[in-house]
């Protein structure tokens, strides 16, 4: 698998703005953020992408999902809502391969997205 940027942001070797680690996850505020919160949840065990989960542990894809469930409380978007997101490949606009949850939250999003 190809070294992406946010296999660089989790071994230390560019920074991120942090707001949630633990053994499964990190996550991070986005550097060109779409929405007043979007952060991105990646697992520490890389994925290139969504397609690929089917790959992994049932365990790993629990944890993953949970773990994204947690960020998302911890940023206090329950009571107006949010949406996550998974890009996978071309037509999906994923730009860097190595799987990423989108939290986005804190503005009405329009539906159906572009
Ligand atoms: P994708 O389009 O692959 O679903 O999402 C990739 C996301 O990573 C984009 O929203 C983009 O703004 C974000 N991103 C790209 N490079 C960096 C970086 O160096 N730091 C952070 N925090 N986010 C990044």
């Amino acid at each position: 698998m190809e070294t992406t940027i946010f296999d660089k942001i989790l071994a230390g070797e560019l920074p991120c703005d942090k707001v949630y680690e633990d053994e499964t996850v990190l996550a991070f505020r986005d550097i060109s953020p779409q929405a007043p919160i979007h952060v991105l949840v990646i697992p520490k065990e890389k994925s290139e992408g969504f397609h690929n989960l089917p790959e992994k542990e049932i365990e790993y894809t629990g944890k993953f999902f949970t773990a994204v469930a947690k960020v998302a409380r911890l940023l206090d978007l329950e009571k107006d809502g949010y949406r996550i997101v998974l890009n996978h490949g071309e037509d999906g606009q994923q730009t860097v391969d190595y799987i990423h949850a989108h939290i986005l939250g804190g503005r009405k999003l329009s539906w159906p997205p572009g």
